[in-house]
């Protein structure tokens, strides 16, 4: 950090960078923001590097189900985010879409980049996960982040009420233990996430657990490759829903837990499956605080 050719344009000292995070459930919008912040900063002359992990697209990039894409780099886990950067001849800003996928060492080289060359941060993502449990990363930026918002792009439970927590549904039931990361296969039974208000969430209740996906929904998803998309789905929370290797997409898709952002508010995605993928995830309880946390935020 002593020569800053690779960052000559950002002179150490000279402003001071933000770390921000935007978190909310799946379908919320997140990727779709990530890229429409990376268009302005964009257009005005600033110049960024947009990261993403486990897109949907199942390929380096972070694609939105409102068409919007973008070219990213895939964060994979022993990426050095300061190093990615500096190879570059001159950033401005980062989106980090998916953060709550990255590892904790990460999140951290993200704050040097904020502190130590002047770079602004602006990581997006689920704050918990299907358990209502903080994922490691987002807990990390909640901790260090400059600024932290929710994003609310009215993702109703199926009361009505805001979504704030994303469930994991195993043939037709809300399960509340499993790995954190699940990876999406086509598999016979189906996984899928459901966007639910605390108290559903708590209670249990799907309200719609009668509900089906529908017949050209399944269709599609087994179409491409199921694997990916599974995971995709979990994972972004952006994304569209694309299809690219199914090799990368299993593995980036295994990354989410919970997420995905796809389907629109209301049904819940159709089945996603998931595989499991990571280790114990299942982080051990958080603190109280924590988890405190996860179900006041809501994701
Ligand atoms: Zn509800």
């Amino acid at each position: 950090m002593t020569e800053l050719s690779a960052l000559s344009a950002v002179p150490v000292g000279s402003r001071d960078g933000v770390l921000r995070f935007y978190f909310g459930p799946m379908d919320c919008g997140k990727s779709t923001l990530a890229l429409q912040m990376n268009y302005n900063h964009g257009r005005q002359g600033r110049r960024g590097l947009v990261l993403t992990k486990h897109d949907r697209s199942g390929g380096p990039q972070v694609t939105s189900r409102i068409g919007l894409g973008s070219e990213a780099v895939e964060v994979v886990d022993d990426l050095d985010l300061v190093a990615l950067v500096r190879a570059h001849e001159r950033i401005d800003y980062v989106i980090c879409d998916e953060a709550c996928f990255y590892t904790v060492a990460q999140i951290e080289q993200l704050a040097d980049l904020t502190d130590d060359f002047g770079i602004d941060v602006y990581a997006f993502g689920l704050a918990s996960d299907f358990r209502s449990q903080m994922f490691p990363a987002a807990q990390r930026l909640f901790e260090l982040a400059d600024e932290i918002s929710r994003l609310q792009v009215e993702v109703l439970c199926w009361c009505g009420r805001p979504g704030r927590l994303n469930a994991r549904v195993v043939g037709g039931d809300l399960v509340r233990t499993g790995e954190q990361v699940v990876i999406g296969d086509t598999g016979a039974d189906p996984i899928r996430y459901q966007v639910l208000c605390r108290r559903h969430y708590r209670s249990g209740d799907l309200g719609l657990s009668s509900w089906t996906p529908h017949p050209a929904d399944v269709m599609s998803r087994a179409t491409s490759d199921t694997a990916s998309e599974v995971a995709s789905g979990t994972s972004n929370g952006v994304t569209g829903e694309a299809t690219s290797d199914a090799a990368k997409k299993v593995r980036g898709e295994a990354a989410n837990g919970v997420a995905g952002e796809d389907p629109p508010a209301a049904p819940p995605a159709p089945h996603r499956r998931q595989t499991a993928q990571t280790p114990s995830s299942s982080q051990a309880s958080p603190p109280a605080a924590a988890a405190l946390t996860a179900l006041a935020a809501g994701v």
